[in-house]
């Protein structure tokens, strides 16, 4: 008997209907001779919803407060879905994320997992249940608070889950084929990708790619967990991730054996852009800059630093999510006469836009032909970085997505079949 792990994401339960569909789905796989563990996601927008309401109520929730209120999404559409499994004839039980065993550390909205134990959920399952899991929530053993892990964060519970409970497979449900070259919501003529290794896949993850979140693919590289991702809308094959593996490549006459092997188009409208004018040109600046973003707890990504000019002082601007904008300003102007900078900048939205994917820096003409595709779209690029296996750049908002088609096209990666998006509003 094989045990596998169902993720279903919010577009896959947004109302009755879905659940009873997703409800039949795993009845099937369970009558087809499986163990079936699911996690679900809140219902279509409910997160956001949540958000939205607490916005209305406070510029600033408490962090405990606003976990307890997430955590709720979860626990609503486990319940339904177990009660939609048992209008099939089938026995299913539903469990909060503290009572599946998500032990997490103590920090609200960004918690991570610090240990597994699945024990009643085992007991479930061996009873001949099917057990359900609310995503992307844990209790800390610390501040015995109930945490959420993060947006997106119900990837990872799954493939948790797939490690302790040993799963066969862990299978990702969404509202598209699987991954594709670019998002299928911005290019309709994205190609789904049959087999991605892990390592490409994160770096996908990491640039904006949603269909998994970040730490989902990070866990599952570490414990082995192998990834199906594929949609709850049709039977289809959908994207393998598997660890140190691509699609095998299929060479036109005359092709050298040896190029990169790019994966697709990334896009992220998330960060934030701040910069600091006119900060003194003297060793130890950026240490105490970053110390201090560091002390909020902010994550930055890319960052620039400008040569000085006669005035011996110089610009530093950097990425940061969108959410932690407020933090990281704030404690910089605290700071800003013993840092000594004159101006701080703040743009609360900008775009990224990556190509990722195996042997570009060694390959040459990648990084022409991605600013070449930029420049006949006619977009102006603000800062650009560069590693072994991705070229990033952050424009406008409004540039986002004819960047994303323009480079999508540039390296021939336009199918000639449209992508299907089954449901869902991305948001
Ligand atoms: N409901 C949460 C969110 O929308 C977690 C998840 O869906 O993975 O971010
Ligand atoms: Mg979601």
């Amino acid at each position: 008997m094989s045990l596998i792990v169902q993720k279903y994401g919010g577009s896959s339960v947004q109302d009755a209907e879905s659940i009873k569909r997703v409800a039949k789905r795993i009845v099937e796989t369970k009558k087809a001779g499986n163990q079936v563990v699911v996690v679900v996601s809140a219902m279509g927008d409910t997160t956001d919803d949540l958000l939205d309401l607490a916005d209305e109520i406070t510029e600033a929730p408490p962090e405990r407060e606003m976990d307890i209120l997430l955590s709720s999404g979860e626990r609503m559409s486990m319940a339904l879905l177990a009660m939609a499994i048992h209008q099939l004839g089938e026995s299913a039980q539903s469990f909060t994320g503290s009572q599946a065993g998500m032990i997490t550390d103590a920090i609200h909205g960004k918690a991570r997992i610090i240990e597994v134990s699945p024990d009643r959920v085992q007991e479930s399952l061996d009873a001949g249940n099917v057990g359900i899991v609310a995503g992307f929530q844990g209790m800390s053993r610390e501040s015995k608070d109930i945490t959420t892990m993060g947006r997106g964060g119900s990837d990872t519970t799954a493939v948790a889950l797939a490690a302790a409970l040993n799963a066969d497979v862990c299978e990702i449900y969404s509202d598209v084929d699987g991954v594709f070259t670019a998002d299928p919501r911005v290019v309709k003529n994205a190609r789904k990708i049959d087999v991605i290794s892990s390592e490409d896949m994160l770096e996908m993850a990491a640039a904006g790619t949603k269909v998994l979140h970040l730490r989902s693919v990070e866990y599952a590289r570490r414990f082995g967990v192998k990834l199906h991702v594929r949609s709850s809308f049709s039977d289809l094959e959908g994207t393998w991730v598997i660890p140190g593996n691509n699609d095998p490549v299929t060479l036109q006459e005359g092709e050298p054996l040896e190029q990169p092997i790019i994966s697709g188009v990334s896009h992220d409208d998330s960060e934030a852009k701040l910069t600091i004018s006119g900060v003194p040109d003297v060793p130890g600046k950026a240490a105490e800059i970053f110390n201090l973003i560091a002390e909020v707890g902010v994550n930055i990504d890319m960052i620039v630093q400008n040569v000085s000019d006669e005035t011996k002082t110089t610009n530093i601007s950097f990425t940061l999510p969108g959410a932690d904008g407020k933090k990281a300003t704030d404690i910089l102007t605290t700071h800003q006469e013993s840092i000594g900078f004159e101006k701080l900048d703040f743009v609360p939205q900008v775009a990224k836009v990556s190509l990722v994917g195996g042997g570009m820096r060694t390959a040459p003409g990648v990084s022409a032909r991605f600013f070449t595709a930029l420049r006949e779209a006619d977009i102006n690029i603000d800062l650009i970085s560069t590693s072994e296996i991705r070229v990033s750049v952050i424009t406008d908002v409004e540039d986002m997505d004819k960047a994303v088609k323009a480079i999508h096209t540039a390296f021939g990666f336009d199918s000639e079949e449209e992508a299907k998006v089954y449901a869902g509003t991305g948001r």
